[in-house]
């Protein structure tokens, strides 16, 4: 079963956002670096789904080069899989379009990989997967 696990918010200012977003009445759970992004992350958990607010630590980077071109907004929408390695090879073989074609280590150590918009409807979608268990 697939669900919505987080909304990507690219932002200038994390510490902005913050404060929005908890006077707002939300909470960060966690907050780190992602270094092979070049990304700081904090969490915000949203009932059963979370905000993920980034800010690009290095203006050459992918959130970095989004909020060159297009401004603060909604980045990437993230669905969590069961089964992201099998849902990957599935989607390869009928010719899916990935940004990148190997399953990354993201922010509390879920594992991720990023569809190309054109596959999508316009849209850069995340498929994750919970880390597994014990690590
Ligand atoms: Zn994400």
């Amino acid at each position: 079963m697939l669900e919505i696990d987080h909304l990507g918010v690219a932002v200038k200012s994390l510490a902005a956002a913050k404060e929005f977003y908890q006077a707002l009445g939300l909470a960060v759970v966690g907050e780190e670096t992602v270094e092979h992004e070049k990304v700081k992350v904090a969490m915000l958990p949203v009932g059963e789904s979370r905000i993920e607010l980034l800010e690009a630590t290095s203006a050459d980077s992918p959130v970095g080069r989004f909020i060159a071109k297009r401004g603060e907004g909604l980045h990437h929408v993230a669905l969590r899989v069961p089964d992201l390695a099998g849902t990957v090879e599935r989607l390869k073989q009928r010719g899916t379009r990935f940004i990148t074609d190997e399953i990354k280590v993201g922010a509390g150590g879920h594992l991720y990989v990023f569809l190309h918009p054109s596959a999508t409807g316009g849209v850069l979608l995340e498929l994750c997967e919970d880390p597994p268990q014990g690590v």
